[in-house]
């Protein structure tokens, strides 16, 4: 049985990763800041284990891999946040904000999990990025740049730990339906739909499914890839 660790799996897609990977029979868990009630409700649904930790805090990072004493298989970064703003208006705090949740809990949560992979010469991460990271979003420059930055670190790090038999590989969404789009006006999320060659918004169990075949052995030649479910927004 696989060890999955999803963080940001609470909510949206994260959540669609844990019920996606528990249905198929792996043992999975799940890291969450603060939707206690919906990490509940998951835990009681799929059988998966929450776990509170802030993925910008090293020390909380660190404690909840101490829940992992023979490693994790299958580490799925999939916490993220988004802002949308003026770039004048873009305040040091959400700037830093931003690309700490973002791109420093890859990081983080990488570099818990990597030893254990390494000794063991096999492992399989995966990284929400966004297909803004691949072509940048006017008002989004904060988010854009940390999941650009995902990329690259996807990129490096698949080159870096390919020898140790470990793929690393990243999935950049379009605009798929989740809370994370809430602040968008109905009439916003028309328009993108419209922009989509599918015609529509993305839901998360298409992100899931693409996440699911990354980490299953019909990918297993697969690396330092950007998969993208993005119903042709970006080609
Ligand atoms: P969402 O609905 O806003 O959910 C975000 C998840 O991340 C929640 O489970 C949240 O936990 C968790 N999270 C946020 N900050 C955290 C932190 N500091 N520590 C630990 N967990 C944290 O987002 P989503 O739409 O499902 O997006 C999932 C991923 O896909 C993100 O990386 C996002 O950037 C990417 N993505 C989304 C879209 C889209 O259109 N939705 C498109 C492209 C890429 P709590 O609720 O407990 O705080």
């Amino acid at each position: 049985m696989r060890i999955v660790l999803i963080t940001g799996g609470s909510r949206g897609i994260g959540a669609s990763c844990v019920r996606k990977f528990a249905e198929a029979g792996d043992k999975v868990y799940f890291l969450y800041r603060s939707s206690h009630a919906n990490a509940k409700a998951l835990e009681e649904e799929t059988g998966a284990v929450g776990i509170c930790c802030d993925v910008t805090d090293p020390a909380a990072v660190k404690e909840a891999f101490r829940n992992f004493l023979d490693g994790v298989d299958v580490l799925v970064n999939n916490a993220g946040l988004a802002g949308f703003s003026l770039f004048q208006d873009l305040s040091e705090e959400d700037w830093q904000r931003i690309l700490d949740v973002n791109l420093g809990g890859v990081f983080r949560c990488t570099k818990a999990a990597l030893p254990k992979m390494i000794a063991r010469g096999s492992g399989c991460v995966i990284n929400l990025s966004s297909m803004w990271g691949q072509v940048g979003a006017s008002c989004e420059v904060a988010y854009s740049a940390a999941k650009a930055g995902i990329i690259g670190l996807t990129k490096a790090l698949a080159k870096e730990v390919g020898p140790s038999g470990i793929r690393v590989n990243c999935v950049a969404p379009g605009v798929v339906q989740t809370e994370m789009n809430a602040l968008l006006s109905a009439e916003t999320m028309a328009e993108l739909a419209e922009e989509t060659p599918l015609g529509r918004i993305g839901r998360a169990e298409e992100v899931a499914a693409t996440v699911f075949w990354l980490a299953s052995d019909q990918a297993s030649f697969v690396t330092g890839q950007v998969i993208a479910p993005n119903g042709g927004f970006v080609i």
